[in-house]
């Protein structure tokens, strides 16, 4: 990088030139942060606003994937943005030892969001891998023992706790793993290990508890919807059962909500209610803050309180900013129907999904629930063999088409839409023909 243009933007000022933005990064991020680039070229964003963002030149994008699931109730929604600067010009930060409203609002609402009939608390993290990590500290602690079930194809997080959790190579770095935790394979009802159903899976939680781990759990760990590995649905049954087991090994039945809760399934608030389980522990973040770093682990009481005899302490944990943006977030959800809208248009975008899955051999699945879809591409139907080549091209041709989603799956062959929750009914018709043309030009 030049010396004039280092000097000439010393001192506070934004360089938005195209060339000034990728220069610095590519020049000042080290390489574990400068990897993570989907596109072929380097793509800026500048404005948000509802469901679009705006780049460095003016261009418009519909956002289907909300800043990876942070930005839930639509980019720079006012209520949220009033709530951060009334607060953030009020007091900035509040250590946990000092006492401050905002963060315990928060967590009673927090707590009202759980199933009745139990006693909920909470403990506020800066991100989600850090509520991982709390998690498993809090099962092993309260269980005295320390095995753990995680699925295959999994994410948690980055942090040494949560990457020992997470089931996919990719996320995985080259370290002496977390011990004490084994994987069984992901109910994947359109190509898991056993096919469909749900009895060959749990059979495996029953042989790995009883194989892999010294028959004495601390707990297993269910995103209930998994993420990054690709929108795999758990299917009806199996976190029930896999619970009843892990429990039975003296374990706790942990669900990750960091990307399926706050209504985004639609049917449910928490996507684990889907199959009538009352979990032990809930971590959650992403969606929670609207973009403000904040995450959650909520806990039954009894649970929690086993970790009374020594403070855990997160610098930024309980930030009355990020509480306010949080605080906020509940209302507007509340207030806006936001998770009858995810019922609603993401049954409307499923139904396009399917449509173009008739006319396009490629699309071997489409599948989600309210405003958590994909669709997967294969090279043949019958033999699911995944497409990643042809996954690359259309979502290269996404972002011509000014759509914004993500390219997701163990193997990179997952087109990933899981957008602010207050995607509207009139952006299917825009959305369902720009992908139709993205799949037509990748695919000619
Ligand atoms: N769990 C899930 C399901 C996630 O998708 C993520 C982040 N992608 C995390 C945990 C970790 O959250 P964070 O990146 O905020 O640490």
């Amino acid at each position: 990088m030049s010396d004039e243009r280092q000097s000439a933007f010393a001192d506070g000022d934004v360089d938005w030139s195209t060339a000034g933005i990728v220069a610095r990064r590519d020049t000042y991020f080290a390489a574990s942060q400068r990897k993570f680039v989907p596109y072929e070229t380097p793509q800026i964003f500048k404005t948000g606003s509802g469901q679009y963002l705006w780049d460095e030149t003016g261009r418009k994008y519909t956002d289907l994937l909300g800043m990876n699931l942070c930005i839930s109730v639509g980019h720079a929604h006012p209520e949220v943005v009033a709530a951060v600067q009334a607060q953030v010009a009020e007091l900035t930060h509040c250590t946990t030892m000092f006492y401050h409203p905002t963060p315990a609002h928060l967590a009673e609402e927090l707590a009202a969001t759980m199933p009745a009939g139990h006693d909920w608390v909470v403990h506020f993290t800066n991100s989600g891998a850090e509520a991982i990590d709390l998690a498993l500290v809090m099962a092993r602690e309260h269980t005295g023992n320390t095995d753990m079930l995680a699925l295959r194809t999994s994410y948690h997080g980055a942090t040494c706790g949560a990457q020992a959790l997470t089931g996919i190579a990719g996320f995985r770095h080259r370290m002496a793993q977390m011990t004490g935790v084994a994987f069984v394979p992901e109910p994947n009802q359109y190509r898991g290990i056993f096919g469909e159903g749900v009895q060959p899976y749990l059979d495996e939680v029953d042989r790995t508890i009883q194989t892999a781990t010294c028959g004495a759990l601390a707990g297993m760990i269910i995103e209930p919807v998994q993420g990054y590995g690709g929108i795999v649905i758990m299917p009806d049954g199996y976190m029930a059962g896999a619970f009843e087991r892990v429990r039975a090994a003296g374990g706790l039945a942990i669900v990750d909500e960091v990307q399926s809760g706050f209504g985004r399934t639609g049917d449910h608030y928490w996507a684990f209610e889907a199959d009538g389980v009352v979990p032990d522990i809930v971590v959650m973040a992403k969606g929670i803050g609207n973009g403000i770093p904040l995450g959650a682990v909520v806990a039954k009481r009894h649970i929690a309180e086993s970790m009374a005899d020594k403070f855990l302490f997160h610098t930024y944990g309980a930030n009355p900013v990020a509480c306010a943006a949080g605080r906020a977030v509940l209302r507007v959800i509340r207030k806006e129907g936001l998770q009858e809208n995810a019922r609603l248009v993401g049954a409307a975008l499923k139904a396009r999904l399917e449509d173009l899955q008739q006319r396009y051999e490629v699309i071997g699945d489409v599948r989600g629930r309210g405003l958590m879809m994909a669709v997967e591409l294969v090279k043949d139907r019958t033999t699911k063999e995944p497409d990643p080549e042809t996954t690359a091209k259309v979502f290269e041709e996404t972002r011509r088409k000014g759509l914004v989603v993500s390219k997701s799956g163990p193997n990179r062959s997952v087109l990933r839409m899981v957008p602010p929750l207050c995607l509207s009914m009139a952006d299917i018709d825009p959305v369902a023909e720009a992908l139709e043309r993205c799949f037509a030009a990748a695919t000619r």
